[in-house]
Formats: C-alpha cells, structure tokens, sequence
C-alpha cells in the first residue's frame, strides 16, 4: 500500500517549487505565488484520474469524512451505518458531527453485509457509509439499491483504497460523495491530508467553504468573503499538496507494483488447499494494497499468528481480530463512551449499546483472516521468502493440529 516507499526527485521538485517562493497557504497570495496552486493543480489531477467531477482537498481524510457528513447535512438525530471493522477514523468522524455512529456486521469481503445493514435501519437512519477496506470493496449494488429503496445517503469511506473500482467506476466515486485519506501510510501519500470527492456541485460548493472557516470563495479579497454558514479550519498546506501532486502522478506504477506482488504472493499461499481468500465482489477492482486470507478455524489462525511471531515475520502480516485500531472487540473508549468533553445523553447511551450487541458473525470471519500488506519495494526473491515462510508456517501448524486431534 505505502506510496512513502518511493521517494523520488519528482516529490522533491514540486516541494522546490513551493519552497522559491514561500507560499504555503493554498488561497491568496496571488502575485507572490510565480503560478504555482499545487493544491488546486492537485484536484484537478484527482478529477482526472478518478472520474469525479468535483474534488476537495482537505488536511486528513478524517477531515475529509467530518466534512462530507456535515456538508451532505448529517448531524443532530442522525445515525449513520458504518461497519464494525474499520479504522476508528469513521466513527470519529460520525461522531464530530454530532450523530449516532451504528456499527454493524462485516462478511466475507471484509466490508458491510448488506443483510446487516437493512436490518439496522431505524426511521433515524440518515446515511450508510460502508469502508472499502483493506484495498478493495463493499458490494456496491447492494448498498446502492438499499439507499435508493430508504433514501439514504450513500459516503464512501474509500480511505484505504485508492486505485480500486467497482464495475468500472473508481472506489470513492460512486456515492453521493467519497474520501481518500493521503496519510503516511496510504496508497499515495502528501505526507497528511485527505480528499472529498463529490458528483454533485451543492456538495462541492458546500465542502469548498466547509473546510476554510465558511469562505465563499467569490471573490480576490479573502478578507471580504461572505461566510453563508459557520465552517472550521479543514485546509490543506501547499507543501501537503505538491508531495501528493508528484506521487499522483506515478500512482499508475504504484499500482501496478501492487498488483504484480499481490499475485504472485496469492500464487504461493494457494498451494496450500486450508487457505482460502477474501470474497471480491468485482475481482477486477481489486486495488490489491493488501492481500487478506482465511484459515479454517480461529485456533489455527491464532497458532499461525503466535508462530509469524515468534520467528520475526509477523510484521506486515495484520491479524486485525486482536488489533486496537481496526476492530470493534477492543474498542472499549467506544463502548464505555469516554470522550474528554461531555456528550449528550442520547449519543452517549446509543454508542454504550454497542457493548452489547452481537457481533458474532463479523468475530467469526475477523478470527480467521489475516491481511498481508503489499509492498511496494519486494524485490522477487524477498517476495518469494516472505511467501515460503508463511506457507512453512501454516503447513507447521496444520500438521501439529493434525496430530493432536
Ligand atoms: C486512514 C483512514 C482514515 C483516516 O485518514 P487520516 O488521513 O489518517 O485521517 C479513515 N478511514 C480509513 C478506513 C482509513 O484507513
């Protein structure tokens, strides 16, 4: 997944250009600036390579998912779907705007089951936003066809996979509106930042004034902008901008790296007939930042993990079922509702629920899967070893399960 792995003279070349001249802010400035708007550049070159019409950059895509709930009006009475494994960056952002996150199963695609999404639906429900996890997608049809049936809004929580598509259409584009975070991590990277991608002009129009404390934008003279609702302080740095602008650019090969790793590691893990893999709904939009696989039962997956671990390898290879981040059981701030301001009694009783419910199913497809981050940077041979001595692994616990039982 990571674009940091490759940093490059282009990188350094559009941070020069932003750096001659000192404008680091993406407004105003105009005569200083020598021509350079790398973050207006930047969305143009979002629109372009992901068929969007409309984009907005913005300083984290937390800050890009806070911004399209509250420009797509989702707040107060609220509730919006959201899964219950993701990073906790959704619910966050669900939560600063001051509606109910309501957190349900995932299935085998690792993302919403739609089943469990129609079951959550309440007269309250305003919005589902599934999260195309882990590179690849949510079954689109589906939650598409259940907003349309409910009138639902539909944001696409498309963070963690940029560069996938769903019968054509690219992750992030096909909702009333989506986000892609450029965090550190990410597929491509500005070092921090995010990105509302929008169809609609009111979204846009909305997110653009949204992110910069309300300005409208119209005229030359910041200072005399008309503020036509209360915004924050969402923006992007310059700096941000032309890191991304230069690593947009060689996404192309970014991704096309990822995917020639991601099957040859599959091509070594499918020796083995006990692993299985990740459901795709559209195969062929597979951003394939990772490559995420099942074993037959829990146990055998906890001993796989104890072993990657004792002998050093298991490092890039997520067991999300027990990590703090990514999954609904160790998500204890959230069910016990500690916030450091106070909330208000209804969204504070609607999130302490989550303690209670059952998540059984999502735990019985969490327990089994592991995620394997795809590198950018294996060369063959370490690919080839890093997908042996899992397989040694595996097949050294098989073995052992076999003659214990
Ligand atoms: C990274 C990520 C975010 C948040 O992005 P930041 O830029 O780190 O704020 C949101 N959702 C998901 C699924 C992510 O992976």
């Amino acid at each position: 997944m990571p674009g940091y792995e490759r940093w490059s003279d282009l990188e350094r070349k559009e941070l020069n250009d932003v750096l001659d001249n000192g404008v680091l802010m993406r407004y105003g400035f105009d005569g200083m600036r020598k021509g350079h708007w790398k973050s207006k550049e930047l969305e143009a070159a979002i629109c372009s390579t992901f068929g969007c019409q409309y984009a907005q950059l913005t300083s984290s895509g937390t800050a890009a998912l806070t911004t399209a709930l509250s420009v797509l009006g989702i707040g107060y009475g609220d509730e919006v779907i959201t899964p219950a494994f993701t990073f906790v960056a959704s619910f966050e952002a669900v939560l600063s705007v001051g509606a109910v996150p309501v957190l349900v199963d995932v299935d085998d695609t690792l993302t919403l089951n739609p089943d469990a999404v129609r079951k959550a639906i309440t007269p309250k429900t305003k919005a589902i936003m599934p999260v195309h996890m882990c590179g690849s997608m949510a079954d689109m049809d589906a939650l598409v066809a259940i907003c349309k049936e409910h009138n639902l809004i539909l944001l696409e929580d498309a963070c963690q996979s940029i560069g996938g598509s769903y019968k054509g259409k690219q992750l992030g584009t096909i909702g009333d509106a989506g986000t892609f975070s450029f965090d550190y991590v990410k597929t491509m990277t500005c070092a921090e930042g995010g990105v509302v991608m929008t169809n609609r002009e009111d979204v846009y129009i909305k997110s653009d004034g949204y992110t910069d404390h309300g300005h409208d934008h119209l005229g030359v003279d910041r200072g005399a902008d008309l503020h036509p609702f209360i915004g924050y302080n969402f923006r992007i740095s310059e700096l941000h901008s032309a890191v991304g602008l230069a690593q947009i650019k060689r996404l192309p090969e970014f991704l096309a790296d990822q995917k020639k790793n991601h099957a040859a590691l599959k091509n070594i893990l499918s020796q083995i007939p006990e692993i299985s893999f990740r459901r795709i709904p559209d195969p062929e939009g597979d951003s394939c930042s990772f490559l995420c696989w099942f074993l037959p039962t829990e146990a055998i997956t906890k001993a796989v993990v104890a072993e990657l671990k004792a002998q050093g390898i298991l490092p890039g290879n997520f067991y999300w079922f027990d990590n703090n981040w990514h999954y609904i059981r160790k998500w204890d701030h959230l069910k016990n509702a500690i916030t450091l301001n106070a909330l208000s009694p209804e969204i504070k009783s609607r999130l302490m629920e989550h303690a209670n419910k059952d998540f059984s199913a999502s735990d019985a497809v969490m327990s089994r899967c592991i995620c394997t981050l795809i590198s950018l940077s294996w060369t063959d041979a370490q690919l080839k070893e890093k997908g042996e001595k899992i397989i040694a692994v595996v097949k050294q616990v098989l073995s052992k399960q076999a003659t214990t039982v």
